[in-house]
């Protein structure tokens, strides 16, 4: 600590082996030391006394869509990294599509990191897309530093981002494990999907229709099987259908290399709750009944699932229209999604520190930059929210940084007000206030 430029002291430290009051230091935006809480301040510190302000990691958010460049009146670098950042979130991925270009090409990546570079507020990552024509380029994307490819099972909603039918899947999972790279699958079957009654209009009921569990269920064998046969690395996202529950924990018991997420949507909100015609509820696939949401916070518990990410998906406010067949499908979530999860996992008797574990910890696994991100501990990133978890607030679409301020949760009273966040030491945001961006582009390899 002799030599620590900054110690930040809290009576509530969140850290791998639990809460407690300490001090921690940091410097050169690494944190040195996690020492008792009244240990001596060296002179040449910086002390921030946060009383009894929580303090815990920064959260890492693995599937985001910025749509920067391209589809920028939807969100952008600059808009989307000032939303998490209020949020508490100090690292996102971005996902490879709805950007134009999709992150599909290594030049296409390079296109993507350098119109991010000077807006980034948090560290920004990239997942690369793989398409039914791409098998040849997930090498040279693995080695200019994706964290891994998303591929859709079922149409994606843009067409320049086409899905993989049984056999190209089977092709680039092959591909994928050759490096033993990471697949993260939007799993829905598409023959199902069309043979589900359609019935377009304002009614929730009829878009929950048209959207099964059962899409999800076997879509979901189907990325099992496949896993199972190549000893392949598979992560299925945003995860809705609680009857794909058991197959999944069964998997991971044979040893199938599969992890699960799901998002703060699937977990707070209710068909039940949805008003017709309020498509900003609308996101594939769909928020389910309230007794499948009792479920994924089971499999939470339990670790059949293993996180929480946002699936932050905008567009303009004139996509969101009263139609649910053909609004915009897509919530976002990243400045409510660590006041939304904690809201209703302490309402369900869970602490912070599971909140932190799913959003922050199992997130940072995932992508493989747990050496970095993700704990409160010596040699990781001084990356911080501080936050006041009994403070409470109603939602206010007027008050978020998203590019397009529609929410799902407007009106919502949340608790867990987020103070201040810091990247590597220093602080990005408090009270509204902004720094310059200080954000880095992060590769597999950091
Ligand atoms: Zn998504």
């Amino acid at each position: 600590m002799s030599d620590a430029e900054l110690v930040l002291r809290s009576t509530r430290v969140i850290t791998p082996e639990g809460t407690r009051a300490a001090s921690v230091a940091v410097t050169d935006g690494t944190i040195t030391a996690v020492l008792p809480y009244d240990a001596p301040v060296p002179e040449s510190a910086r002390l921030e006394d946060l009383g009894d302000h929580v303090l815990l990691p920064g959260l890492v958010d693995t599937h985001v869509h910025v749509n920067d460049p391209g589809r920028t009146e939807w969100e952008g670098f600059w808009t989307a990294t000032r939303a998490a950042a209020a949020g508490g979130i100090t690292t996102l991925v971005d996902m490879p599509l709805n950007s134009l270009p999709p992150t599909t090409t290594v030049p296409h990546l390079r296109t993507k990191q350098r119109v991010a570079a000077d807006k980034a507020h948090i560290d920004v990552g990239f997942w690369g897309g793989a398409l039914p024509d791409n098998v040849k380029e997930l090498r040279p994307l693995h080695e200019a530093g994706v964290f891994g490819f998303k591929a859709f099972l079922s149409p994606s909603g843009v067409d320049e981002f086409p899905h993989l039918e049984r056999d190209p899947l089977a092709r680039t999972m092959a591909e994928i494990a050759a490096f033993d790279g990471l697949l993260i699958v939007h799993a829905e079957d598409p023959h199902l999907l069309a043979s589900a009654p359609q019935q377009p209009g304002p009614k929730y009921a009829d878009f929950l229709a048209s959207r099964p569990r059962d899409a999800e269920d076997t879509a979901i064998a189907q990325l099992i099987r496949e896993a199972k046969a190549l000893d392949a690395r598979v992560h299925v996202l945003h995860l809705s259908s609680s009857d794909a529950l058991p197959m999944i924990a069964e998997a991971r018991a044979e040893g199938v290399r599969i992890t699960v997420e799901t998002c703060p949507h699937y977990l707070t909100l209710t068909a039940e709750e949805v008003p017709d015609g309020a498509s900003e509820f609308k996101c594939c696939p769909p928020i389910r009944e309230a007794a499948n949401q009792d479920l994924l916070w089971q499999a939470l518990a339990d670790g059949t699932i293993d996180c929480v990410v946002t699936d932050h998906s905008p567009s303009t406010a004139d996509l969101k229209t009263d139609d649910f067949a053909t609004a915009w499908g897509g919530i976002s979530g990243l400045q409510l999604s660590l006041a939304a999860v904690w809201t209703e996992a302490r309402r369900r008797g869970h602490g912070l520190e599971d909140v932190v574990r799913w959003m922050s910890a199992r997130t940072s696994a995932l992508v493989g930059l747990d050496d970095r991100k993700g704990a409160i501990a010596a040699g990781r990133d001084a990356d911080f929210a501080v936050l006041a978890p009994e403070e409470t607030f109603t939602v206010d679409p007027v008050a978020l940084q998203h590019r397009n301020r529609v929410t799902a949760y407007a009106g919502k009273t949340l608790h867990g007000v987020v103070k201040s966040t810091w990247l590597r030491g220093q602080r990005i945001v408090a009270d509204g206030e902004f720094t310059e961006p200080k954000g880095r582009l992060l590769t597999r390899t950091h």
